[in-house]
């Protein structure tokens, strides 16, 4: 377990991603090095994705401390890769203790990682395979940056038919943000700092079930973020079915607050909608879905729902997509169907997890 600091602040971390840079300062100095050493490898570490043995400007016997005493943190147990490499989804090994999953995705005009901010989700979603897990842990700032981290290093590693630069990052894998809302929010301070990741916030979108209290913290902390907020229902009772969270949060709620964040950030909450065949994608859905979109100014994102052990319903036929589609065309929504990316490795949304406890 790494110390970070000095005496007075013996903080114990997961990851070197964990340290504040004032932190990595004072023990490079500590050891002896000259200060100069701790920006150097700061920078390798944020900006180059460097792994220690790839850090050739630095001495290898410092090198040698560095992974002995500040690990990255970071091991890759398994890495699987679909649509002729575009797709790589990694099972990562965190702090030396929490299996989570990332999956990296090279489209023609960027490139975005899907990050987890939990290992585990404790919110219940029945059609859900990480909800299905139920809660293990939190995942800490340094944890949940070192994904992203991870993932710049692997773009390297894409075909030539996307970019080799990670571009975006979306709180899309296992796990709530908003339930883990000081973590994900200093993770967020740290790949938007420019000294470390650099990457703007605009390029990020935090996806949630829809926790207002969070959503509103969203808003004031980081109004450049993108929202995404899973609907999957548009009355209380057939959300409350699926969405449990949606006992708390009713969908007027919800709104309020999505409004607010509109009103604060003028910009496009997206609605995402996992298509289940004769649950929620009914013309009556479609019909109850198109106003509050349409007052939102929100993009609704349709998924073809993955299918899961836990949940027997299979996902909507490409007819009853079209016709879910047409319906709120016609109510001049704007809406798109999500790719359905990385399938053949279980890296879409919503598969996350199962493969790692070996299901
Ligand atoms: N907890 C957050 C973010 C992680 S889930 C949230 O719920 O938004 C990311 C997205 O995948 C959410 O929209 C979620 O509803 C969706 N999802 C979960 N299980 C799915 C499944 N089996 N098929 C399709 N989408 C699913
Ligand atoms: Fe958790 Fe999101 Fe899955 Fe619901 S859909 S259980 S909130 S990860």
């Amino acid at each position: 377990m790494i110390r970070a600091g000095g005496p007075s602040r013996l903080v114990p971390v997961p990851t070197v991603y964990d340290l504040t840079r004032e932190q990595l300062t004072d023990r490079l100095v500590a050891w002896g090095e000259p200060a100069f050493r701790a920006k150097q490898v700061w920078s390798q570490l944020w900006k180059r994705a460097a792994t220690y043995d790839q850090m050739s400007d630095i001495p290898p016997a410092l090198r040698e401390q560095l992974a002995a005493d500040l690990p990255l943190g970071v091991e890759v147990l398994d890495e699987r890769t679909a649509d002729r490499g575009a797709t790589r989804k990694a099972l990562l090994r965190l702090g030396g203790e929490h299996a989570i999953e990332a999956v990296l995705m090279g489209y023609r005009d960027r490139v975005t990682v899907c990050v987890s901010s939990q290992s585990g989700c404790a919110m219940g979603c029945t059609f859900c395979a990480t909800g299905q897990m139920g809660l293990k842990n939190n995942l800490t700032a340094g944890e949940i940056a070192a994904q992203a981290v991870w993932a710049r290093r692997e773009a390297a590693r894409l075909p030539a038919s996307t970019p080799q630069r990670l571009s975006n990052v979306v709180f899309m894998g296992m796990g709530e943000p908003l339930a883990n809302e000081r973590h994900v929010f200093a993770a967020i301070d740290r790949l938007t700092d420019r000294a470390s990741f650099g990457i703007g916030a605009r390029h990020i979108t935090v996806s949630t079930v829809g926790l207002v209290p969070g959503i509103t913290h969203l808003t004031a902390a980081h109004p450049q973020v993108g929202l995404a907020v899973s609907f999957h229902a548009a009355s209380d009772e057939l959300r409350s079915s699926l969405v449990p969270p949606n006992d708390r949060y009713p969908l007027a709620v919800l709104e309020e607050a999505m409004a607010a964040w509109r009103a604060a950030t003028h910009r496009r909450p997206s609605i995402e909608w996992a298509m289940i065949d004769r649950v929620n994608d009914t013309d009556e859905q479609a019909t109850l879905l198109a106003p509050i979109a349409r007052r939102l100014g929100a993009h609704v994102n349709l998924i073809p729902l993955n299918p899961t052990p836990g949940y027997p319903v299979v996902g909507s036929s490409k007819g009853r997509i079209r016709r879910f589609v047409d319906t709120l065309e016609r109510a001049r929504v704007n809406v798109t169907v999500r790719d359905t990316r990385g399938r053949t490795i279980d890296a879409a949304c919503g598969q996350l997890a199962l493969s790692a406890s070996g299901a």
